[in-house]
């Protein structure tokens, strides 16, 4: 927990979310300002910085395993977007590591 850290306050419950799904591991919320029908943020309760900092593999496969039940529920079988941002060239801009899963539209390639 890294209390100037945005991402571990909502984990911690201090920042109210919309929560779609959490697990043991991870929590699935609904980003504040969506990029498309679906947008739903994937964050392990870990503080990790970026995919630049994994180093359990168990953690990205749960993300992952989240992202399939949540795409699920939301109706997207038509297909879906698992993006993550890492970096400033990345356009990261929160420091907690988050899957941004993206559905309900058709996705435009290459992204921005
Ligand atoms: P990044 O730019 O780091 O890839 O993604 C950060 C995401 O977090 C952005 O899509 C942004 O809209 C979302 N975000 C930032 N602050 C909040 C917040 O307080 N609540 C929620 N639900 N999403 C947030
Ligand atoms: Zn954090």
């Amino acid at each position: 927990m890294n209390s100037d850290c945005l991402f571990c306050r909502i984990v911690e419950g201090s920042i109210p979310v919309a929560i779609v799904e959490e697990t043991e591991g991870s929590v699935a919320f609904r980003d504040i300002n969506p990029q498309a029908p679906t947008h739903v943020l994937l964050i392990p309760r870990r503080h990790v910085e970026s995919l630049n900092e994994v180093d359990d593999a168990q953690m990205m496969g749960d993300l992952v395993r989240l992202a399939q039940v949540v795409a699920a529920r939301e109706g997207l079988g038509d297909g879906w977007r698992l993006v993550t941002n890492v970096g400033k060239d990345g356009g990261q801009t929160v420091y907690h590591l988050h899957l941004h899963l993206l559905g309900g539209r058709r996705m435009g390639w290459p992204p921005g």
